[in-house]
């Protein structure tokens, strides 16, 4: 249950297996979930996720399988910037997620003060441990203690933010920069950044998009399950999951018209508070887990323009906004300049408000939301005209927040989950918020339940 691109792609892998039928459960009105496009000024574009990480298999490897592969495309640009101190700067050459390697670059990205630059430098000069003593602990006391909090601030939060919108003293290092837990706790953090960020050999285009928003991935990849026998049913929430003695027993529908489903196996990709719910008399160990799974809410404000409308023409795929700079903004996505296959005569962007804890900011009206985005671009992309059109998208309870000991709690859902048979969870809940994760994560909670399935028929 489920037609977000997790609970999708466990759909599309049992039915292209051809041993079961399958029968998708979604509760909104469409599939996708978090991928959805839309419309502003007349062109079609992503309201929702963007972009694919091409660098892991997963999500390139379904487009290949849904016949999309001639058409994947490659951002035109890819320069990230930061609004820091009054200015957009770079982000410092060689940096991991944020994380600098090198103090020289550091400085002279301007990202943080000389004061911030002094501070990181006297880790070259304190022996000693960084990072978790035993296991986890966050994001910002692993780096912080180490670099100093301005780099936490200005440099590594805004760009986890830009994929949990979540704050670094929350976030667990272990779940979200396990490369720098890697090396955490071995003296100086640059010299350990530095060893691990030597240049790769070239590994192709870090992301990937479709023409018309990868929210066609979603779309295709329903279309691909009904080709291959399975049903997609919309606006059909479910609300129980029951095992009888054969099978699993799902109550579907409005509470005054329920509907029962009798399924043998069941997937569950759905956020972590429904899968709560839903496994309350299931798995009853993964229910207070899973309930503690926070989810930050947030906002895309997607505005088209026309091209005059800008003092100087646009440049590199977007910046971000640390959260110390008191702006409503936290992200801008510069999609036309990003992605190559918009028309000439419009310039689309989309700014990201809202982070963990923000729930102010959210609290106001789409036209308020329009007029501090315009405000805050205005102060520092400079914009002459007003916006073509505008599309405020609102994505409540969007991001899972991996919190410290984020993998042990994901651990202990999954044994639980796993005592039950013919049942998989999947989703951005568990082992990676971004799409690739998400389709891995599905396609292995396929796998799970065929086993299952066979294991049964032997
Ligand atoms: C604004 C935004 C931008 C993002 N940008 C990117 C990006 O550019 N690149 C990237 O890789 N990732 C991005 N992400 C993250 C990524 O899109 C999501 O983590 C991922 O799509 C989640 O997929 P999912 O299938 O786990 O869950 P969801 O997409 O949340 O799907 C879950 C589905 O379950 C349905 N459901 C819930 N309860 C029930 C029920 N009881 N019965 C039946 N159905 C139910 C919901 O309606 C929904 O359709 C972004 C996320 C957001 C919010």
């Amino acid at each position: 249950m489920g037609a977000g691109i997790a609970g999708l792609s466990a759909a599309a892998a049992l039915a292209r297996d051809g041993r079961v039928t399958v029968t998708v459960l979604e509760g909104s009105p469409r599939v996708g979930g978090k991928l959805l496009r839309g419309e502003v000024a007349g062109v079609v574009t992503d309201l929702g996720a963007e972009a694919i990480l091409a660098r892991r298999p997963e999500g390139v490897g379904l487009m290949d399988s849904l016949g999309l592969s001639s058409q994947v495309v490659h951002p035109a640009v890819l320069s990230s910037a930061v609004w820091s101190r009054g200015a957009l700067r770079s982000l410092p050459a060689g940096h991991v997620m944020g994380v600098p390697t090198r103090l020289r670059a550091l400085a002279s990205s301007g990202i943080v003060s000389p004061g911030a630059v002094a501070r990181a430098a006297l880790d070259l000069l304190r022996p000693g441990r960084s990072g978790p003593p035993d296991g986890d602990c966050s994001v910002a006391a692993a780096i912080g203690s180490r670099l100093g909090h301005e780099v936490v601030d200005r440099l590594v939060e805004p760009l986890l933010g830009g994929v949990y919108a979540g704050r670094a003293d929350e976030l667990s290092l272990t779940a979200t920069l396990p490369q720098v837990a890697g090396v955490a706790g071995r003296g100086s953090l640059l010299r350990a950044m530095r060893a691990i960020s030597a240049p790769r050999p070239d590994t192709g285009p870090v992301f990937a998009g479709l023409p018309g928003g990868v929210g066609r991935i979603a779309e295709s990849a329903a279309d691909d399950v009904v080709a291959h026998g399975g049903v997609v049913r919309l606006d059909t929430t479910v609300r129980s999951l029951e095992r009888t003695t054969e099978a699993w027993r799902l109550v579907v529908g409005s509470a005054a018209a329920p509907e029962t489903v009798a399924a043998d196996a069941v997937v569950i990709a759905v956020p972590a508070a429904p899968a709560a719910r839903l496994l309350a008399s299931v798995a009853p160990g993964a229910v207070a887990e899973l309930a503690a799974i926070e989810y930050a809410s947030m906002a895309v404000v997607t505005l088209a323009f026309k091209p005059s409308a800008f003092e100087k023409p646009l440049s590199g795929s977007g910046f971000l906004v640390p959260a110390v700079e008191g702006k409503l903004i936290k992200a801008v996505t510069l999609s036309s300049v990003k992605w190559g296959w918009y028309p000439d005569d419009v310039v689309v962007l989309r700014c990201s408000i809202g982070r963990r804890g923000e729930t102010s900011s959210l609290q106001r009206s789409d036209e308020e939301l329009i007029a501090g985005a315009l405000a805050d671009i205005g102060s520092m992309i400079g914009v002459n005209g007003v916006p073509i059109d505008a599309v405020v998208t609102r994505w409540g309870g969007a991001l899972p927040q991996y919190a410290v000991g984020h993998l042990e709690r994901i651990r202990r859902i999954k044994t639980a989950v796993a005592g039950v048979e013919r049942l998989a969870v999947c989703g951005a809940a568990y082992d990676g918020v971004g799409i690739p994760a998400c389709v891995g994560s599905g396609q292995a909670a396929a796998t799970q339940v065929l086993q299952g399935l066979a294991g049964e028929g032997e």
